[in-house]
């Protein structure tokens, strides 16, 4: 039976991923929406040879550059927030939430609205709203698939279980690029450097989040929101080798993990076959070749940014969303050679000590508060470029 996708960030590294598996199994999967935020050539090429019936471009100034490369190819050109939330709403089957950052919240939130099972890539999303997310997904019906690798490990270790009978959590961590560098060694890394990811390829920003250790941290966030267990039973584990991708134990010290080669395809594979199972062209893993797998605990002094997200989260309210949105100012900014590496982390705790923001009532609030924290951010940048 053919299913229907809507991807949301297709010419993103998840997004190119899903589509990988997607022209691989083409009985299955019919695309009918597909969205970008700039890249309008790439956007058009996907459009070409997966015919969706809409293209979206989030940049609205990209309209007509958009609907001109699509001509005469009867694929719709929307652009614009309000077309992507639109899209988000069509009848699907799947939608693949692979934007990155809070911009995928409004489609997100639009999907699971409309009753939509989701394939959430998009974090930040979660991190920012995951009250009011997980609230609209319980209204609706509809069902979150995990493609965060270790949250879909967490997602198949908890098949069969009960959430009530699981002790702990283990969320594995690379460790990222700097695991082993001193803090003067960080405090000169260039971006080129922080986003050459030892295990994965990612996009630039998840890259950086995960040189700073704040990816780890945004999935403890994103763990606490999908799977209820308490704050306190969801723990970090660095492993350097990425192999297993995270671990539950059950209360009768049963522990369950998930393994597989670094290859963003085969989670990805799972939310879009789930609750079977499909083919993928990865690799397999050869445990005799890999011969060991090591594991050590997180050093918080030297990546303060765990610590950070949990006290975020642990507070609670619109905390999460400030720090994630500060996150994303000052990831962007480094990348721009605007602020040095450990000025990431600090800028985000600058703008959590500045303001404490209210609880959110609705998403609207959200955007409010992610809209102070990245003026606040943009304040704080601008004052350490210029120091
Ligand atoms: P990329 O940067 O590679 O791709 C991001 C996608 O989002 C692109 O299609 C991009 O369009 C689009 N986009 C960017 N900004 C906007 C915006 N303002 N409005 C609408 N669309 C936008 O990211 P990744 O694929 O690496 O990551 C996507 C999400 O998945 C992130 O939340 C990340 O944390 C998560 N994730 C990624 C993993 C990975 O291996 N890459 C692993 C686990 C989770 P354009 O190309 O036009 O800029």
């Amino acid at each position: 039976m053919t299913r229907r996708l809507s991807l949301f960030g297709a010419t993103g590294s998840v997004g190119q991923s899903t589509l990988d598996l997607v022209r691989r199994d083409g009985d299955t999967w019919r695309v009918t929406v597909l969205t970008a935020h700039s890249d309008v050539a790439e956007l058009a090429r996907l459009a070409r040879e997966f015919r969706p019936d809409i293209a979206v471009i989030a940049d609205a100034a990209r309209h007509d550059e958009l609907a001109a490369a699509l001509a005469g190819t009867g694929i719709e050109a929307a652009a614009g927030g309000d077309a992507l939330v639109e899209a988000a709403e069509r009848p699907t089957d799947l939608v693949m939430a692979a934007i990155v950052g809070t911009a995928g919240l409004a489609p997100t939130m639009a999907a699971l609205a409309a009753g939509h099972d989701v394939a959430l890539a998009n974090k930040e999303a979660l991190v920012s709203a995951g009250d009011l997310m997980m609230a609209a997904a319980r209204q609706s019906g509809a069902t979150i698939l995990p493609v965060d690798s270790e949250h879909n490990a967490i997602f198949q270790c908890l098949a069969g279980g009960r959430i009530e009978q699981v002790r702990r959590i283990i969320l594995t961590a690379s460790g990222g690029p700097f695991r082993t560098m001193s803090a003067d060694d960080m405090a000169r890394a260039t971006p080129a450097q922080a986003v050459a990811h030892p295990n994965w390829s990612m996009g630039a920003k998840i890259s950086v989040d995960s040189a700073t250790m704040m990816n780890k941290g945004l999935e403890l966030i994103e763990a606490h929101h999908l799977f209820p267990v308490g704050l306190d039973r969801i723990e970090i584990l660095v492993h350097p080798q990425s192999v297993i991708h995270s671990l539950v134990e059950y209360v009768d010290c049963s522990t369950l993990a998930q393994l597989g080669s670094p290859d963003m395809r085969i989670p990805i594979a799972s939310a879009l076959a789930w609750p079977q199972r499909m083919v993928t062209p990865c690799t397999p893993l050869d445990l005799a070749h890999i011969a060991r797998l090591d594991f050590e605990a997180p050093d918080e002094v030297r990546f303060p940014a765990t610590a950070l997200c949990r006290a975020a989260v642990a507070e609670g309210g619109a905390r999460p969303a400030q720090l994630n949105a500060a996150n994303e100012v000052a990831v962007a900014a480094f990348l721009a050679g605007r602020i040095a590496f450990p000025a990431i982390v600090d800028t985000v705790r600058r703008v959590m000590n500045a303001d404490a923001p209210s609880r959110p009532r609705s998403l609207q609030d959200i955007f409010s508060v992610d809209a102070a924290a990245r003026a606040a951010a943009q304040h704080f940048v601008d004052i350490c470029e210029h120091a």
